[in-house]
């Protein structure tokens, strides 16, 4: 088996989508990035490359290519479930965590969950979605930033 960590954060602005686990999620502020800023599916993205120790999502996709410019980042994520497979292992789970002050994004949790098991092939089960504030505290507790955590566990695929 083999185990991986990822992290993201991306600062909040106005006039921009807010989407998370590709789910948009009604906001006046939403993520600045160079792709679609979708903060979980980029940490969830990281912990699978690390599993595999392939390198980060920047070395795959960087921010200077034109090409991602605006990106779906599910992209990117089935990139790094393509490798995974290719190495010959499947999701054993996913644990992930998104802090974000406001909105509340209880309630978006289970879509963000099957959207991750479809990119990823495996079940809603097997994937964990967190939502936690800042309590106030540092760039997400001001409403400055959006910041996701995610563990990987990957398992030999028979
Ligand atoms: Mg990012």
């Amino acid at each position: 088996m083999r185990i991986g960590f990822g992290t993201d954060i991306h600062r909040l602005v106005e006039g921009r989508p807010l989407l998370i686990g590709g789910v948009e999620i009604p906001s006046a502020f939403g993520a600045e990035g160079h792709s679609d800023a979708d903060v979980l599916l980029h940490a969830v993205t990281d912990a699978i490359l690390g599993a595999l120790a392939l390198g980060d999502i920047g070395s795959h996709f960087s921010d200077r290519d034109e090409r991602w410019k605006d990106a779906d980042s599910m992209v990117f994520m089935r990139e790094a479930a393509r490798l995974m497979r290719e190495g010959g292992y499947r999701i054993g789970n996913v644990d992930a965590t998104v802090d974000l002050e406001r909105p509340k994004l209880r309630p978006h949790v289970d879509r963000m969950r099957s959207n991750l098991a479809g990119a990823l092939e495996t079940d809603a089960k097997r994937i964990s979605v967190k939502a936690k504030t800042g309590e106030g505290l540092g760039a997400v507790g001001e409403g400055r930033a959006i910041r996701a955590a995610a563990c990987v566990l990957l398992e030999p695929a028979e």
